[in-house]
């Protein structure tokens, strides 16, 4: 689904043009929706960014934050608002409306012309126009190769330079999982070129660790790691106590689970948190082990290869059970790794 002309002609004449990304905006979710409306806004559109949840601090320095709507429930009637004006609403980084909580319905009922883009494997048909392409690296990525394709590359500027290299680095595991190709670094080269501040943008996203984080992620290498040999397997769970004792922020559990994973021998890992509502998982593995195969079988999820996510409407414990007791089918595939 490539769909790059007709995203072009629609964009022709200024409009309003709603973006919106997927719940817990990562550094792609929010570099793509800001990169993208920084390039709108040039364009003379009338851009507001929405997103589902709100999003952690170390993401709020990318140019245009200022102007995000984060939806709390409380803001309802503002966001209803912008959809039902919205001549254009863009999806980001996100293919399946239930990955966008309350405004997924909205979204559904909305008379706009939807725009998809993505790189999420098994999308939903909602959208009228998609640039899709699961083989990207990050939704930035396909931002930039959009705006470059339309014959545009001279209103990535700093700014919208800055929110695109963002998620591209993070997406990547900064320039290191296998989807970072000879493109990649070609597309990274240029977004250099418009003079960003590579190691400014690296220190913004990565340092600025809260104390309350730290001190989780020790609680949590310490008490709360669990390795299972026999699988090559290691998973980390959570309880909403736990989170509530550590002053747990949006964004604080992020990357929890790669110190499973970087276990020695371990090729795949999994975090199981408490969310109150429901159960979030994680997973992450190595190689060909797909943890989007096992979370679409059994935890309603899905997400990549290599790193994937889903929810469960049980326990806690009961979560857990169940991943204990299905892992003995995947031994085989997590032995030959
Ligand atoms: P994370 O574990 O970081 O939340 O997500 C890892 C990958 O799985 C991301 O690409 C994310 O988009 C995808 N993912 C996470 N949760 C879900 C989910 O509930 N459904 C689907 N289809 N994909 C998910
Ligand atoms: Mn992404």
């Amino acid at each position: 689904m490539h769909d790059i002309e007709a995203i072009g002609d629609l964009l022709r004449h200024p409009h309003r043009i709603l973006i919106t990304t997927h719940q817990n905006p990562d550094a792609d979710a929010m570099g793509s929706s800001l990169g993208l409306a920084g390039y709108l806004r040039q364009k003379g559109h009338a851009v507001t960014v929405v997103t589902p949840t709100d999003y952690p601090h170390n993401l709020t320095w990318m140019p245009g934050n200022d102007s995000v709507i984060a939806y709390d429930g409380k803001n309802r009637t503002l966001v209803e608002g912008l959809m039902a004006d919205a001549d254009t609403i863009f999806c980001l980084d996100f293919s399946g409306l239930d990955r966008i909580k309350d405004l997924g319905p909205m979204v559904r009922t909305a008379t706009a012309t939807k725009v998809m883009i993505d790189h999420h494997l098994e999308p939903e048909s909602f959208a009228t126009l998609a640039y899709w392409d699961p083989k990207a690296a990050s939704t930035t990525q396909l931002i930039f190769k959009l705006i470059d394709q339309l014959g545009e590359g001279e209103l990535i500027n700093a700014d919208v330079a800055a929110c695109l290299y963002a998620g591209l680095m993070t997406d990547t595991g900064s320039f290191r999982h296998p989807s970072t190709t000879s493109e990649v670094h070609e597309i990274a080269a240029q977004l250099l070129a418009r003079g960003i501040d590579v190691s400014s943008i690296h220190r913004r996203i990565f340092d600025g660790v809260s104390i309350d984080k730290l001190r989780l992620l020790g609680y949590v290498l310490n008490e709360k790691l669990r390795v299972l040999p026999d699988y090559n397997f290691a998973y980390i769970t959570l309880t909403a106590d736990e989170l509530r004792r550590y002053r747990s922020k949006t964004g604080d559990t992020e990357g929890l689970v790669n110190y499973a994973l970087s276990v020695e021998g371990v090729t795949a890992a999994a975090i199981l948190i408490d969310r109150v509502d429901e159960i979030r998982l994680s997973f992450r593995s190595v190689g060909n082990f797909s943890v989007r195969d096992l979370v679409s079988t059994h935890f309603n999820g899905g997400g990549h290869k290599n790193a994937a996510g889903g929810r469960m409407k049980l326990s806690l414990a009961e979560t857990e059970q169940k991943l204990l007791a299905i892992l003995p089918d995947y031994q085989e595939k997590l032995m030959a790794v």
